[in-house]
């Protein structure tokens, strides 16, 4: 237990109980996600993209590990609107170990690339939850991390506010490759897109497309909750 412990007592998101923001009872209540092929939104095994669904830019594996709800989504919120660094942390590492324990085909070695936030004196936030959450899980797994891959280029609207074709439409054309990323076309290793709430894959589609035009052999979507 740090200092800062000390004088103000960690307590559950969910029942209050002391020790941590995501006390093990509450974690165990949330169910699993329900794992879909991105294209056609119907159950996957493993999150694996149907083989008669996959198109040219289609994203190979979709994984989630929660439902988005009980103490997984009060946490998802909490880190939109305050980061902590703590709640990042045990939320993270609940996550890798589910991951570890139920999910058989992740990848050993790869590239985490989370998702980004459109950069500008609007986002007052000031910080990125997933880029955040995603450096603590790539280096749980043991991958390797780079945030300055992708751009968003564009400003869209929230995606909270549009029915899933028009939020496919929001999306067209908004990421981009920075030029870190020209030796792209030789990386090796699979890619792992990160957020952290999957939807209707939308996000995860767009950006897997830009990645797989410049020569990305495997994208995963790796999202906390769905
Ligand atoms: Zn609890
Ligand atoms: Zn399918």
């Amino acid at each position: 237990m740090g200092f800062l412990d000390i004088i103000f007592p960690v307590n559950c998101l969910e029942c209050g109980k002391e020790t941590k923001y995501l006390c093990d009872n509450c974690l165990a209540k949330v169910g699993n996600a329900r794992l879909f092929c991105l294209e056609c939104h119907k159950a996957a095994i493993d999150g694996a993209t149907h083989a008669g669904c996959k198109k040219k830019y289609s994203i190979d594996f979709a994984i989630s590990a929660w439902g988005y709800s009980g103490v997984v989504r009060k946490a998802i919120l909490k880190l939109k609107y305050n980061f902590a660094y703590k709640i990042a942390d045990e939320l993270a590492w609940g996550f890798t170990k589910k991951l570890v324990s139920e999910v058989s085909v992740l990848p050993k070695d790869a590239l985490l690339l989370p998702i980004p936030l459109y950069k500008s004196r609007e986002n007052w936030r000031g910080f990125n939850q997933s880029e955040k959450m995603g450096e603590i899980v790539a280096d749980k797994f043991g991958w390797e991390y780079n945030l300055n891959v992708l751009i968003r280029s564009k400003k869209t609207k929230p995606q909270a506010e549009l029915s899933g074709r028009q939020r496919a439409v929001n999306l067209q054309g908004v990421f981009s490759l920075s030029r870190d990323s020209l030796k792209f076309s030789s990386y090796k290793l699979p890619l792992v897109l990160f957020d952290d709430v999957l939807t209707t894959g939308s996000t995860l589609r767009e950006a897997c497309k830009v990645l797989k035009r410049n020569g990305a052999k495997t994208v995963w979507g790796l999202t906390i909750a769905a």
